[in-house]
């Protein structure tokens, strides 16, 4: 592990966390800042960046992790619903360099708004960078 990764002192339970919820291959805790109330990350025991040099199967465990968190949002806070994210890299808002997903609970009076709005494109445009995801 990086020296200096702070989520992996959180996994080796060298730096505090309140813990939620943990299996064999992730640990999910409350967000230290949360967007909303119950807003927690999951993260792979494992270190990896982000999402470009994340293992497959480290992916899927967490992935399996943020939904069976997102149950137990519904379940537990009685949210209306839930947003997961992924920051990957500095220019998408990465701050934390420890691969991470935001289990984030909604509710209808809370404070988050999209943080963006459409792009007007022409068909070829969409067409053009299609082409080039297809390569
Ligand atoms: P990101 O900006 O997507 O990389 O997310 C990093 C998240 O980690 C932010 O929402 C921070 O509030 C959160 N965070 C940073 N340090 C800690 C910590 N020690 N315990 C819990 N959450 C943290
Ligand atoms: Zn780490």
């Amino acid at each position: 592990m990086p020296d200096d990764c702070i989520f992996c002192k959180i996994v080796a339970g060298e730096l505090p966390s309140e813990r939620v919820d943990e299996d064999e291959h992730t640990v999910s805790f409350m967000d230290i800042n949360p967007w909303t109330r119950g807003h927690a990350l999951v993260i792979p025991r494992e270190h990896s960046t982000n999402l470009y040099d994340v293992a497959q199967d480290e992916l899927r465990h967490t992935a399996v992790a943020a939904q069976r968190l997102a149950l137990k949002m519904r379940d537990g806070l009685g949210c209306a619903g839930v947003n997961l994210l992924n920051s990957c890299e500095a220019a998408a808002w990465q701050t934390v360099f420890h691969f991470h997903v935001h289990v984030i609970p909604r509710y209808s009076d809370d404070p988050l708004r999209l943080p963006g709005s459409p792009l007007a494109v022409e068909p070829e445009d969409l067409a053009a960078v299609a082409a080039l995801l297809r390569g």
